[in-house]
């Protein structure tokens, strides 16, 4: 997670496609059975936080995972970003440092140790304008508009986001005895996270095990689906569970989705762990628990669930259903 507001970025019109379809389906998520028994699991984590938020299950329970942060390059200038500059940062350069410690000290809750790969994030592509800053600082919405709109990359950006393959072969290189890959699904469409999820697609493609994690906070926009909480019935596909469909790019039906989910329910114990974790990125936290979206220590069951999908099982349903 990363400039973590309430400003999630829906793609409206994926949402719309998938709602309109929406029906009933018979719901039958795998709770609890991640299957990762002699693993080397290797979570991509787009940001510092993202491992910890989406997918402490795997952190807190598989010995034999690493979480390899990829967006964690610093810029070179002392120029102080958006994001940064709403955290209340006075320079981006220094702030990465500070995140990057953050991190560390919120690993050792598991005893881990990450593998930063030093790309440069979202905000630190930007052209680094004072104005342009000052405005996307500070009108939110607009921000939310102009961060979308392709024809204004070259005018917003100065840096070109990393080559998914490119991006793979990192992780690669990074950990070469990796037997699956982890990458965030893009639930709320974060470019950073979208790139992530793509080379976890090229990884696919060369026969790696690549496994997709829903994207914590941007996935509680609507709560919840009702399915995680309400097995062995027939229900409705909700919002929440049409939301999410709409970030797989049409690949799979929300019936599939759901039918494939494997849900993690975390103990009372992990959940208290995770928020310590969570606690210990002490720059984002605020960002992380302000908003409609991501009040993640204050909703009760914010921190109750973990989702994930094997890819192959999806891309399976998928083609079945065409
Ligand atoms: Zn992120």
């Amino acid at each position: 997670m990363k400039g973590g507001t309430s400003r999630t970025g829906c793609t409206d019109q994926g949402f719309e496609c998938v709602r309109t379809k929406a029906k009933t389906y018979l719901p039958n998520p795998k709770v609890n059975s991640v299957s990762v028994q002699n693993e080397r699991i290797v979570i991509c984590s787009p940001h510092f936080d993202d491992a910890v938020l989406s997918c402490w299950s795997l952190l807190d329970r598989e010995h034999a995972s690493t979480v390899v942060n990829v967006f964690t390059g610093a810029p070179s200038s002392d120029f102080t970003y958006c994001y940064d500059q709403q955290n209340g940062a006075l320079s981006s350069a220094i702030h990465m440092q500070q995140r990057a410690a953050e991190d560390r000290h919120a690993l050792d809750v598991v005893g881990k140790f990450p593998i930063n790969l030093g790309m440069l994030e979202r905000q630190y592509r930007l052209r680094p304008s004072p104005w342009l800053h000052k405005l996307l600082r500070f009108a939110p919405l607009l921000r939310y508009a102009l961060l979308r709109l392709p024809f204004l990359d070259s005018a917003l950006h100065s840096i070109a986001p990393p080559d998914v393959v490119q991006l793979a072969d990192a992780i690669t290189r990074a950990v070469p005895d990796a037997t699956s890959i982890w990458v965030p699904a893009g639930i709320g469409g974060h470019t950073d996270h979208m790139l992530v999820r793509q080379a976890g697609l090229v990884l696919a493609a060369r026969g790696l095990k690549v496994c997709i994690y829903a994207d914590m906070p941007y996935l509680l926009r609507f709560g919840w689906p009702r399915w995680l909480k309400v097995a062995d019935r027939e229900r409705p596909v909700d919002r929440a569970s049409a939301y999410w469909a709409g970030y797989f790019d049409g690949l799979v039906k929300p019936e599939n989705l759901i039918e494939q989910a494997r849900v993690v329910h975390l103990t009372p114990a992990e959940r208290l762990r995770k928020a310590e974790a969570i606690r210990r990125y002490a720059t984002q936290f605020d960002p992380v628990n302000a908003g409609r979206v991501n009040s993640l220590l204050r909703r009760e069951d914010a921190l109750a669930y973990e989702v994930f999908w094997e890819l192959e099982s999806l891309n399976a349903k998928a083609s079945k259903g065409r």
